[in-house]
C-alpha cells in the first residue's frame, strides 16, 4: 500500500533507523550531527527552536492532542515537479509515516531554515498546517479509510490535494478564528512565502548550505498492512477524530 506524503512531503525511507533514534531522542539531533552547518548556524537553531517548543506547547494547549514527534532536518528539500514545466518549490515542513520496527510513526520534519528564518507567526501557521495533516494520517490509519491515491505529479495537483490530506482548520481549532482563517488563505493554493522564500534563496540555497533535490512523484512510502495492524495512534487524536466523525 502506497501512501502519499503531504505538502510538505517525502523521502521517510531514505532516512535510516539510526538517524530516526537520534532525532527521536531530540530534535535537534541532526542538526548537531551534521557536519555540513557550521557552528554559529547550528547555534542560531539552538536560539531559534525556543520558538518551535513555543508553538508545539500553543498548539497542544489549543487541542488538548500531544504534538506528534517532530525533528529539525539539516536539509532543505526543494522539489521539482515531474512534468515538463520544471517548476519547483520549497518544501518548508513535511509530515511523513514511516515504517519503525514493524510499526507506523508519524513524524513531522521542520527544515532548519524554516526555524531559522520564519516568523513566529508563520512557523505557527506551518506547525498547525503539518498538525492536521498528522491528524489526517490518524485518521485514516485508525480507521482504514485509507486512501489509495495515486502521486500527484504538477505543483497544481499537487497544492490542490495537499488541502485533502488535511483536516479542516476550523474543526480542530474552533476556537481559533483568525488561526483558522490564516491557514485555509495561506495554504489554499499549498504554502509559499515570498519573503521566506527569497531569505531561504539568499542565505541558504545560494551559500551552499545542504539542499536535496525530490521528484513530486517520488513522494509515496510504502506501509506494510502487517505494520498497520500493529500500530496504535494518539488515544486522544482518536478521541477528537471521533467526535469531528460523527459531527459531519
Ligand atoms: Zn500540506
Amino acid at each position: 500500500m502506497k501512501i502519499p506524503f503531504s505538502c510538505c512531503s517525502t523521502t521517510g525511507t531514505s532516512r535510516n533507523l539510526v538517524e530516526f533514534l537520534i532525532t527521536k531522542i531530540n530534535p535537534l539531533g541532526l542538526v548537531s550531527a551534521s557536519p555540513k552547518l557550521s557552528a554559529p548556524i547550528r547555534k542560531k537553531i539552538n536560539v531559534k527552536i525556543e520558538s518551535v517548543y513555543e508553538v508545539v506547547s500553543e498548539i497542544e494547549a489549543m487541542t488538548g492532542i500531544s504534538f506528534p514527534t517532530y525533528y529539525v532536518d539539516p536539509v532543505l528539500m526543494v522539489s521539482i515537479s515531474s512534468d515538463s514545466s520544471g517548476e519547483i518549490g520549497i518544501l518548508y515542513a513535511r509530515t511523513i509515516p514511516a515504517e519503525v520496527n514493524g510499526k507506523i510513526s508519524i513524524l513531522i520534519q521542520l527544515s532548519a531554515p524554516l526555524v531559522l528564518y520564519a516568523s513566529k507567526s508563520i512557523l505557527r501557521l506551518v506547525m498547525a498546517h503539518e498538525f492536521l495533516h498528522y491528524l489526517e494520517l490518524v485518521n485514516q490509519f485508525s480507521t482504514g479509510k485509507l486512501l489509495s491515491e495515486i502521486s500527484p505529479t504538477s505543483f497544481f495537483e499537487e497544492t490542490y490535494e495537499d488541502a485533502k490530506r488535511a483536516i479542516d482548520p476550523a474543526k480542530v481549532f474552533p476556537r481559533k478564528k483568525k488561526l483558522t482563517k490564516d491557514l485555509g488563505r495561506e495554504f489554499q493554493a499549498g504554502f509559499s512565502n515570498e519573503k521566506l522564500n527569497e531569505k531561504c534563496r539568499k542565505s541558504w540555497i545560494e551559500k551552499g548550505l545542504p539542499t536535496a533535490k525530490i521528484r513530486m512523484g517520488a513522494n509515496q512510502i510504502k506501509i506494510s498492512m502487517n505494520a498497520l495492524a500493529k500500530s496504535s495512534f494518539d488515544p486522544e487524536a482518536v478521541k477528537l477524530l471521533s467526535t469531528l466523525d460523527s459531527s459531519k
